[in-house]
């Protein structure tokens, strides 16, 4: 079942961007973010508003990763201690746990997702492989890190056996709080489309990329003020997207026109052919058909 009809292992990554608005990237339409669309749909989403949960990291992450809404994963801020992620694990938790054949791999350097001992709340425990750099022991950071999270990544992906990985970029985020969305901010997004063109060749360049079939998939937590700052629930902190794109494009899919945040996780279930399971709670469905 890990295999397309025509023979080729399926293969899945999903690459995040913090704090990323939809109108500013569409306004850029940078070349790897339009190479991947182009294989596939970019959707424009809307968080839920601030009477569910705020526009911070965690939630958004925690949603778009355990594919439930803040009312079920409980994550209701960026230093919640009540959740119950334990319950809804990341879709990388859910597809090892179904499947221990499913490899997963995981890159990041933000703490909701891990530390040097392995990784964290809302990634769960079955990530087979971590990158992990923590963030502080950097004098800036996300724009240290991402750097370093990119590298590895690029290797693990380039030669790995990974079935299913994430790959998380915070510098926009930082950008964003600390000049709001100006030129600065339209400069790191460049930045990291070039970390998303790296990524494609990656996979790309892979030796058995011919007998494997990718979807790839790009989203983000929230957006940000013209000032910089979220959490609130102005259009510009709740805008989002997904992006998804089958990269051999060998295959007639169908797309949904709509979509949600928590369609992300089983679009990523369907691509591996693990069956979801009810009691995962997934109010979302798959938006290939
Ligand atoms: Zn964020």
């Amino acid at each position: 079942m890990r295999y397309t009809h025509d023979g080729k292992r399926r293969k899945a990554l999903f690459v995040g961007f913090d704090g990323v608005r939809d109108d500013v990237l569409r306004a850029l339409a940078p070349p790897a973010v339009q190479d991947l669309a182009s294989h596939g749909r970019w959707w424009t989403t809307t968080l839920p508003d601030v009477d569910v949960a705020p526009t911070v990291t965690a939630v958004g992450w925690s949603t778009l990763l355990t594919g439930v809404w803040p009312s079920t994963h409980k994550v209701s801020g960026n230093e919640d201690e009540f959740h119950l992620l334990h319950r809804y694990p990341s879709v990388l938790t859910r597809a090892y746990s179904a499947d221990r054949e499913i490899r997963t791999y995981a890159a990041a350097s933000a703490l909701i997702f891990g530390t040097h001992y392995g990784p964290g709340p809302i990634l769960g425990p079955g990530v087979n492989k971590l990158s992990f750099f923590d963030r502080r022991d950097y004098r800036e950071g996300f724009s240290d890190t991402d750097p370093l999270v990119l590298d590895e990544a690029v290797r693990e992906l380039r030669t790995g056996e990974h079935d299913l990985s994430f790959v998380y970029f915070g510098q926009a985020d930082k950008v964003g709080h600390e000049h709001g969305v100006g030129d600065e901010y339209r400069e790191v997004i460049g930045v990291l489309d070039d970390y998303l063109g790296r990524l494609l060749e990656a996979v790309r360049r892979r030796p058995t990329y011919d007998r494997e079939e990718w979807l790839v998939m790009l989203s983000t937590d929230h957006g940000h003020l013209d000032e910089g700052g979220h959490g609130g629930g102005s259009w510009q902190e709740r805008q989002s997207f997904i992006i998804a794109g089958l990269l051999s494009g060998t295959t007639d899919a169908k797309w949904r026109e709509e979509a949600e945040p928590v369609d992300l996780a089983p679009t990523l279930m369907d691509h591996l052919a693990v069956p979801v399971d009810p009691a995962w709670g997934y109010p979302g469905t798959t938006l290939c058909s």
